[in-house]
Order: structure tokens, then C-alpha cells, then sequence
């Protein structure tokens, strides 16, 4: 596909002033990024909006790292696609597993919620993964399977949009363990199957990235893999020095 797209997944962390202390640095520090990356950062919702304005014309996007259904209303607390676009945020993290796992939300939710992103022309960035008991039990490709096609089968009347999946092994989120780079390959090329199998229509704009304990000293594996097309990175994406190594690895 085109570029690599190397999203950072700041989850809770960093203050307003830091998260805007961080986009000025990296914009001050943009030369030292290879030319062709695609970054896209996804501050806490607080700090979206000031991120978002910072990087503006940069070429460096932001995301929100969920949504609520709905576009306006009396819905206390939500946040839908439609205001997370007007922060000037291009993309949005849905399913992660701490949303999975923290907050319930289960595959019907995750594929509603990316009609919902794709309506507002936002690029869902959708993760998948299977947990330490799943792996074990060998289930890994049926769950897999089920959480890509639970989203995609949703999709079928679409245009073409684009579409990211990341694939996120619960057991390799923030542990410093990964699998091997074949390994995550032979998972991506699955979910990329899974994907053509059940609506052409992605064909041209789907990208399928690798996320759990990501850094500079492995990027490096997945980079080379053929079915990967970037990263979306949680822990090494905090700090300026580790997000640059890492992107220069890749
Ligand atoms: P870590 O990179 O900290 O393992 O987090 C991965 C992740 O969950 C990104 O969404």
C-alpha cells in the first residue's frame, strides 16, 4: 500500500500543556522524521482539539481514541464522530481492548461506532486481538476471524473509505513481550483476507497495522514485514525521543 501510518496511542496520559509541549517539539524535531511516515497522534479528548491546531498544515494528523453514537443531543458525557471531526482530528482508535475489556463495549458496538466514524468522514483505526487464554487455547485466527468480520460485515453498502485494522495481542499490550514478526505477518495477511472475503470494496485503502510494545529496537521487524503497514504504538509514543527513534527505525 502507500505510506507507512505509525499512530501514537497516548490512552490517559499527559496534561493540556504537555500534549501541546509535545506537538510543538515534534514539529520543531520534523526533519529528523524519514519523509514518507504518515504520524498520527491521539492525545486524551481534553487535549485534542489544541494538538489538533498545533499540527494543523503540519502533515502530521491527529485522532480521538473513541467515540459515542449520535451526532448532537441530550447525551451527557458523549462525544460523537461528528465533534471529534470539528477538532480537526482525521482519524479515531475504535475497539481497543481497554475499551473492550474497561467499558464493555463488544463487537456490535465497535462495528456501529464505525459506521458512525465513517459518516463523519473520520478514518477508524479498529483493533483487534486475542487475549493470553485465547492464544493458548490456539484461537487466535478464529477471534481474529470474528472481530474483523463483525465490523466489516456492517460496511457492505459503503463507497470506498479508508479503513485501518490494527492488530493488538492482548498479551503484548504494555508487557514488552511481541510476537515474531512472521508471526504478526501471518495475522495481518488473515485479517487483510478476512476483509477482501467479506466486502471488495476496501481493496485499495485498507491498511493493517501491528500494536503492542512497539519500540525503536524492534520497529524495525514489523517495518520489514510485508503484510504490515505501520504501527500503533501505546508506551513508546510518550516520550519525544522514543517516538522519533522509533519512526526513524521503521
Ligand atoms: P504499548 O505500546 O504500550 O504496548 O501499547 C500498545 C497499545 O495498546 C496501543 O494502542
Amino acid at each position: 500500500v502507500s505510506s507507512p501510518l505509525i499512530v501514537a496511542n497516548w490512552k490517559m496520559h499527559k496534561t493540556v500543556r504537555q500534549s501541546i509541549a509535545f506537538a510543538r517539539e515534534l514539529l520543531r524535531r520534523r526533519d529528523e522524521i524519514p519523509p514518507g511516515i504518515q504520524e498520527v497522534i491521539c492525545p486524551t479528548l481534553p487535549a485534542l482539539y489544541s494538538v489538533s491546531q498545533v499540527l494543523a498544515w503540519s502533515g502530521i494528523q491527529t485522532g480521538a481514541q473513541t467515540l459515542d453514537l449520535g451526532r448532537e443531543g441530550a447525551n451527557t458525557g458523549a462525544v460523537s464522530a461528528f465533534l471529534v471531526r470539528e477538532t480537526g482530528a482525521a482519524f479515531v482508535i475504535l475497539g481497543h481492548s481497554e475499551r473492550r475489556n474497561l467499558y464493555g463495549e463488544d463487537d456490535a458496538l465497535v462495528a456501529e461506532k464505525t459506521r458512525s466514524a465513517l459518516d463523519a468522514h473520520l478514518i477508524p483505526i479498529i483493533c483487534v486481538g486475542e487475549s493470553p487464554e485465547e492464544r493458548k487455547r490456539g484461537r487466535t485466527d478464529a477471534v481474529i476471524r470474528h472481530q474483523v468480520r463483525a465490523v466489516v460485515e456492517g460496511l457492505t453498502e459503503r463507497t470506498t473509505t479508508a479503513l485501518v485494522f490494527a492488530y493488538e495481542p492482548l498479551w503484548a499490550i504494555g508487557t514488552g513481550q511481541v510476537p515474531e514478526p512472521d508471526e504478526a505477518n501471518r495475522v495481518a495477511r488473515l485479517a487483510r483476507t478476512v476483509v477482501h472475503e467479506t466486502t471488495p470494496q476496501f481493496d485499495s485503502d485498507l491498511r493493517i497495522l501491528y500494536g503492542g510494545s512497539v519500540n525503536a529496537g524492534n520497529a524495525s521487524g514489523f517495518a520489514n514485514a510485508p503484510e504490515i503497514d505501520g504501527a500503533l504504538v501505546g508506551g513508546a509514543s510518550l516520550d519525544i525521543n522514543q517516538w522519533i527513534g522509533l519512526n526513524i527505525a521503521w
